[in-house]
């Protein structure tokens, strides 16, 4: 019955309607996407942390020829010049390269002696919920800067045969009074994410048997001894490796897909990029998570800065900033079954419904957007619509539910024009993102066809 009332009905031919990116991609295309996601989940595994997206695009771009710039292994840009002139400005497309996890705390090791198992406190990074994190698989990754000056780069957990790390939970028996009774947010604490990491005790006369082991396995692996922890950064994040998801693939599970399924849309864009009309610059960022605080960030312009003088040293760079247009490429909420009620349906992103536009961020009122003009949006919807590239707009959230900020305010600052583009995003922020795998081709579209100009 619902179905033939529909068929009567007609509308308007001037009406707006969101379309699937299912029907819009060709058969050729919707192949391609899957192809494509398939190299994506790669990057995702390779690359969990800010440093090893640098490391991984990096090398890529440097065996492709590109010219790549590098600021303190957790910012890049790739740079393609472009037929016109710098002055005539660049476009930008930028991403972020961190994503929520765990971190280790400078004196991390102790051992819970009541317990008998040796712990790492963490503090944590970014926006998290914290109850997602306790008993998942976790893997550590970071640098460890030595007494003698010398850096180890580490990574264990990743493999099959690496042991994994985990944060311990209490059971339902006992979690009445405890957790249960409490807010969510409140029943599992900030100081209470700690990782369990080992419980032999060392054989011996110490106090503290079980870290002492802890300590001489870590000496005798990696040559460190625990003030070496005061200079390192050491991250947790879930082991999980990157799955198609459904019976028919079509989505994609894994962790910190926020923003780096941007990243590596973007990295493939400009790879993929040859005789620009415009300067085009791939630009990967760190610290977003936090607020875009550092000098690895966006809201920091001096790396940019520094790009537009390396490509001419005598050229006025806010002219150059005032005449050029950027991406900012980053996640929208994608609607969410069983919690529909803080979507306000026709202005927020779907999955399967291709890359998002998002005229602005911020929240109630407004507050901390970079609000794009009507002008930019037309032009790159136009782009959007030419080449028949799936899109849709939103922005996150009903309007006083919360909202959340990206870097296109700190470039929009610099007098750049700057809209949010990228592609939905489902359990933002949790161990284990969700995307659709035409949205996630739809981006890399988007993004070359904005930089090809
Ligand atoms: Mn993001
Ligand atoms: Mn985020």
């Amino acid at each position: 019955m619902a179905d033939k009332k529909k068929k009567d009905s007609k509308e308007s031919k001037f009406a707006y309607k969101k379309k699937s990116a299912w029907e819009i991609f060709s058969n050729e295309q919707i192949k391609k996407s899957y192809e494509f996601c398939n190299d994506y989940k790669k990057f995702l595994d390779a690359a969990k942390t800010e440093r090893e997206a640098v490391d991984y695009i990096n090398q890529k771009a440097k065996n492709a020829g590109k010219k790549i710039i590098i600021n303190k292994d957790k910012s890049a840009a790739i740079i393609v010049p472009g037929k016109k002139n710098i002055s005539q400005g660049v476009r930008i497309v930028i991403s972020h390269i961190d994503s929520p996890r765990l971190d280790l705390k400078q004196i991390p090791l102790y051992e819970e002696g009541s317990c008998n198992v040796a712990l790492f406190e963490t503090h944590y990074y970014g926006g998290i919920k914290k109850f997602q994190w306790v008993v998942i698989p976790l893997s550590l990754h970071g640098v460890v800067v030595k007494k003698d000056g010398k850096k180890i780069s580490f990574s264990i957990g990743e493999k099959e045969t690496d042991p994994i790390f985990s944060v311990p939970d209490l059971l339902p028996h006992l979690s009445h009074k405890v957790q249960n009774k409490k807010k969510i947010d409140e029943a599992i604490a900030g100081e209470s994410l700690d990782i369990l990491v080992g419980s032999q005790p060392a054989k011996g006369d110490f106090s503290e048997k079980i870290k002492t082991a802890i300590l001489d396995k870590l000496n005798k692996d990696f040559g460190i001894s625990e003030e070496d922890f005061i200079s390192a950064e050491l991250e947790a994040v879930p082991s999980f490796k990157a799955r198609d998801l459904g019976f028919d693939r079509s989505l994609i599970a894994a962790y910190g897909q926020d923003d780096r399924v941007c990243a590596y849309t973007s990295f493939k864009a400009i790879m993929d990029l040859k005789n620009p009309e415009y300067t085009s610059i791939a630009l990967f960022v760190d610290k977003e998570e936090i607020g875009s605080e550092g000098n690895t960030t966006a809201q920091v312009s001096t790396f940019l800065r520094s790009i537009i003088r390396h490509l001419d040293k005598n050229i006025d760079v806010d002219s150059v900033m005032l005449n050029s247009k950027v991406i900012s490429a980053d996640v929208n909420a994608a609607v969410t079954p069983n919690y529909l009620e803080v979507f306000e349906l026709k202005n927020a992103s779907t999955l399967g419904n291709g890359v998002v536009m998002s005229k602005f961020t911020g929240h109630g009122g407004k507050y901390s957007a970079n609000d794009a003009s009507a002008e930019y949006v037309s032009e790159i919807r136009t782009i959007l619509n030419k080449e028949k590239i799936p899109w849709q707009t939103a922005e996150l959230g009903k309007v006083d539910n919360g909202g959340g900020g990206t870097v296109a305010k700190y470039f929009s600052r610099l007098g750049m024009e700057v809209i949010d583009l990228g592609p939905a995003v489902m359990s933002m922020h949790s161990p284990y993102e969700v995307t659709s795998k035409v949205d996630v081709y739809a981006s890399y579209l988007a993004y070359k066809a904005f930089l090809k100009g």
